[in-house]
């Protein structure tokens, strides 16, 4: 056993990994290239982790026999390319708190709603009793999970970095909720290496755990036609009916599993809009397939909050509505918040692009809007995809103005959207801080 371990990244998922290593009895070096927040800075010293920041030492990482790596790091950087050429492993925190439980683990990847889909099943089996941690991207990292409590289940939000550093861990339930393409500077342009990346989901998996997936998604039918897959399989979908799936009839949500339904009117759901109907499906599948009642899954489906800055209804002004979305940071997710709208919008959008193709929106876009607030550095590609088709569009350099130019052209009964089909780092310190300004500019009207 490697009795040495490195870790890179002092944020939540590398401070983690650092207890539950410290916990097991390895010698641990953490190490930043940037600063350490100072919570976590506490948390190390309150644990006396040894660490460093604002450098990677060869001496101390390339000793190790083992590297944990935070998700956010790309694998190109100088210090892993000679742990490559040393042959030492690198792995992510989730694979490394995967090997100190035995809880069973619900794994969720996608593009976009894996925050939502982790949310709601987390809450769905809260709500029915269970002994549940939620980790992954979201609240505390596994690896400190594992650490300090002992819960029988795990509800993980696995992004694709998180799997590119996986190699033995398995899900019991994994559950796949659309791929389109995203991150793809990560993967040398290749949608290809994504896809792949995506499908590392279901790596493990026997014929007696779950793979639940989006069978609308052409991308994802096409991997599973393309890979052998081990688990038993659950589809959902919109579109399609099945003996054994989630599926929608005359407005409501059905999971029929073994004979077995559970139907749901949609119309009590506290979440809207057709990608949180696929949230809802892959949830209460999920459930399902662990014994949850179906009592506990109804009443679930209508009291979930989600998180901010997804379809977030801020309030009214003058007959106006204002809506957050600024976790739409990409073409796909923000496709959704515009086919999820139901009165004349303006649109904010813009941001820091990724390659994006905006003609995909173009029919939503020709449909409802009726202005675009452009919010970036950069709003070329924007507005040339739409300056065809929507007469009033304006820039904006600030959440502030952006919010006051909508509201100018704006009329009672409109909506305000936010939902901006970028990334934020241009303007903004990341999608957060957007859509808090966005908030703020809202309530100084
Ligand atoms: P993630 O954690 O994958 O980034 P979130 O649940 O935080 O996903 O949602 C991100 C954005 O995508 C939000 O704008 C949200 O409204 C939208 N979204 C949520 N679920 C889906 C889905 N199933 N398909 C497409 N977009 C979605």
């Amino acid at each position: 056993m490697a009795k040495h371990i490195a870790i890179l990244g002092g944020g939540e998922s590398g401070v983690g990994a650092a207890i539950l290593a410290q916990k097991k009895g390895y010698d641990v070096w953490l190490s930043d290239a940037g600063i350490i927040k100072e919570k976590y800075k506490n948390v190390l010293i309150n644990h006396d982790i040894n660490w460093e920041e604002k450098k990677h030492s060869d001496d101390k990482i390339l000793s190790a026999g083992l590297i944990i790596k935070s998700p956010g790091i790309p694998d190109n950087i100088e210090i892993l390319l000679k742990a490559n050429r040393n042959e030492i492993p690198v792995i992510s925190e989730i694979e490394f708190a995967g090997r100190f439980t035995d809880a069973k683990k619900i794994c969720i990847t996608g593009s976009n709603g894996k925050t939502t889909t982790a949310l709601l099943i987390f809450h769905i089996l809260k709500n029915a009793g269970f002994n549940v941690g939620l980790a992954g991207n979201v609240g505390k990292s596994f690896a400190w999970q594992v650490a300090l409590n002992q819960y029988e289940y795990y509800v993980l939000e696995i992004s694709s970095f998180q799997l590119d550093g996986m190699f033995d861990f398995k899900a019991d339930i994994s559950v796949l909720l659309n791929i389109v393409p995203d991150h793809l500077d990560r993967y040398n342009n290749s949608f290809e290496l994504y896809k792949k990346s995506k499908m590392k989901i279901i790596q493990n998996q026997t014929r007696k755990d779950w793979f639940i997936y989006n069978y609308d998604d052409p991308v994802i039918r096409s991997c599973i036609q393309n890979k052998e897959v081990k688990p038993m399989t659950i589809p959902f979908s919109v579109k399609k009916e099945f003996e054994n799936g989630a599926f929608l009839k005359n407005n409501e949500l059905n999971i029929l599993i073994n004979n077995d339904y559970l139907k749901y009117d949609i119309m009590d759901m506290t979440i809207h809009g057709t990608h949180n109907i696929y949230n809802s499906m892959a949830s209460g599948i999920a459930a399902r397939l662990v014994d949850v009642r179906k009592d506990f899954i109804k009443k679930s489906f209508c009291n979930f909050q989600n998180i901010e800055h997804r379809l977030e209804s801020v309030g009214y002004v003058k007959g106006i509505e204002f809506i957050n979305d600024s976790k739409a940071t990409n073409v796909n997710s923000a496709w959704y918040a515009l086919e999820t709208m139901t009165k004349p919008v303006i649109w904010i959008a813009g941001g820091q692009e990724k390659g994006n193709d905006y003609s995909v929106l173009s029919d939503l876009v020709k449909a409802k809007v009726k202005a675009i607030i452009c919010l970036g550095k950069d709003n070329s590609n924007l507005i040339n995809a739409f300056v065809k088709t929507v007469k009033h569009i304006k820039e904006a350099s600030s959440a502030a103005e952006a919010v006051s130019k909508a509201y100018d052209f704006a009329s009672p009964g409109d909506v305000v959207l936010l939902s901006p089909a970028c990334a934020s780092f241009d303007l903004f310190e990341n999608f957060e801080d957007r859509g808090k300004q966005f908030k703020q500019a809202v309530f100084d009207l």
